[in-house]
């Protein structure tokens, strides 16, 4: 008699070094009790098709895929939803009969963020955007379809910023050496470059003020240099774990179709990111 097989899902990225995902939903599959597996998969870029390949040959359930796969698996999937075709990335996908769909859930891992941990409402608010990367499409996106009015996004080369104007009538592209002072100005600041994972303030010239707020993507068992500096200053100031969870439990609910207790899923990211940081800092003696 075949014995029940568990339900495996997994994360595709190059490198996968220090991911929290399988931490993640490991824990909420554990809570849940339900008999779903998740594995990290490290698959290098000339290896993504074979690895998509693999995926339908062994019954996979569905995957998140990080950098720096989230643009280039659109070419081996069956079919997108909304923001992943609009966004033309995708950060999760899902099995469905045989057909693998892509979605993003980066677009709404922030908004959940913005609603649930950082109680912010964008309606007729302004925004700036740090970088004009992935995760900065998926910002501005959720910020148009929040309600923002203004979003500004500063980066190093406008050049290869030619996507606001497509994914947003509210939004602009500036050069660099405009965020500062955007900084000191707009509701919201969001950092989506790496600029902190070193421990330097991203934005060294920024003024924050009361009534501002400023999220850094990156997350880290601490505050980054600009969290700290913003909440000195009086505004609030978050890291990334919010939306890291938020996007997590968007993914979960695609595959199993349940609700994974945010709370199991956010202690284990924390405990994770202490010990990665334990690691780091053992390495660095
Ligand atoms: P990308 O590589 O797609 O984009 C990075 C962006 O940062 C690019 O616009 C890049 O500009 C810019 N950048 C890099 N270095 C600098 C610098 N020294 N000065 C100014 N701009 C710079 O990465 P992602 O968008 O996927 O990720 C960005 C950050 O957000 C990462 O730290 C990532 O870990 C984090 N993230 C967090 C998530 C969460 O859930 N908390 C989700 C997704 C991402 P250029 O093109 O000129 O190099």
């Amino acid at each position: 008699m075949n014995r029940p097989v568990a339900h495996l899902v997994g994360v595709l990225g190059w490198p996968l070094d220090h991911t929290l995902s399988p931490t993640i939903h490991n824990a909420a599959f554990r809570r849940l009790d339900l008999d779903w597996i998740y594995l990290p998969f490290p698959v290098p870029p000339e290896s993504l098709g074979d690895a998509l390949k693999g995926m339908r040959a062994l019954g996979l359930r569905g995957a998140n895929v990080t950098m720096p796969h989230k643009e280039s698996v659109v070419a081996h999937l069956d079919a997108l939803s909304g923001d992943a075709e609009e966004l033309g990335a995708v950060n999760t996908i899902q099995e469905v009969g045989g057909r693998l769909i892509g979605h993003n859930t980066d677009v709404d891992g922030f908004t959940a963020f913005l609603a649930s941990d950082a109680g912010l409402s964008m309606e007729g608010k302004s925004a700036l955007v740090m970088g004009a990367g992935g995760a900065a499409r998926a910002i501005v996106r959720s910020l148009d379809h929040t309600g923002a009015t203004e979003i500004v996004v500063a980066c190093r080369d406008v050049a290869k910023a030619a996507w606001v104007d497509e994914l947003s009538g509210k939004a602009r592209a500036v050069g660099w050496a405009d965020a500062e002072e955007a900084a000191g100005v707009k509701d919201l600041v969001v950092n989506a470059t790496p600029l902190g994972l070193g421990g330097e303030d991203a934005l060294p010239g920024a003024r924050f003020h009361r009534g501002q707020a400023v999220v850094d993507l990156i997350y880290s068992a601490g505050n980054t240099p600009l969290v700290t500096r913003a909440r000195a200053a009086g505004a609030d100031g978050w890291g990334g774990l919010g939306m890291l969870v938020h996007q997590a439990i968007a993914s979960f609910r695609i595959w199993t179709g349940q609700d994974p207790p945010a709370q199991v899923m956010s202690a284990a990211a924390l405990h994770a990111l202490g010990g990665i940081r334990h690691k780091r800092d053992d390495t660095d003696s």
